[in-house]
């Protein structure tokens, strides 16, 4: 429902991440008030220029409802966030109206999460232009495959 979602008004500072996958999908800095009643980002977390290949997000045609709209899925877990139009503000003249339910958001500038040697070749880019190693610990597990966990740190 619109104008229902607890991240609709929220203008801290801080990332909004997946909350099925722990993915980060969208700043505080690219959120803005759509009027829409859906919280709204003019683009993804890590977009570059019109390059979302950094990013955690994936764009899908939906043409339920009788309409063409373009759906946004997280790129990590196929989780639905919304829907992108483009009619918002420039530079990027993207609108991401996101569902507050989809997103999990963490406050302050630094933001820190565990990573698992899980990560997809995506994931490895997006960190090595976005964030920076703080902590790493490398533990055997119980097969013999090395575990490798860090902390991250937004850059
Ligand atoms: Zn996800």
């Amino acid at each position: 429902m619109p104008f229902s979602g607890i991240y609709l008004n929220n203008t801290e500072s801080g990332l909004y991440y997946c909350v099925c996958c722990n993915a980060p999908l969208f700043s505080s800095e690219k959120k803005y008030n759509s009027g829409t009643g859906w919280p709204s980002f003019s683009e993804a977390y890590g977009t570059c220029g019109r390059d979302e290949s950094n990013t955690n997000i994936m764009r899908r045609p939906d043409n339920s409802l009788g309409s063409t709209r373009t759906e946004v899925v997280c790129k990590q877990c196929d989780a639905h966030l919304g829907h992108v139009f483009d009619d918002g503000p420039t530079p990027s003249g993207q609108r991401f109206c996101i569902n507050s339910v989809a997103l999990n958001f963490k406050p302050g500038s630094v933001c820190l999460f565990t990573v698992s040697v899980r990560r997809t070749q995506q994931f490895r880019n997006f960190e090595k232009h976005h964030m920076k190693t703080v902590i790493t610990t490398t533990n055997l597990n119980q097969n013999g495959t090395k575990a490798t966990r860090g902390v991250k740190q937004h850059k």
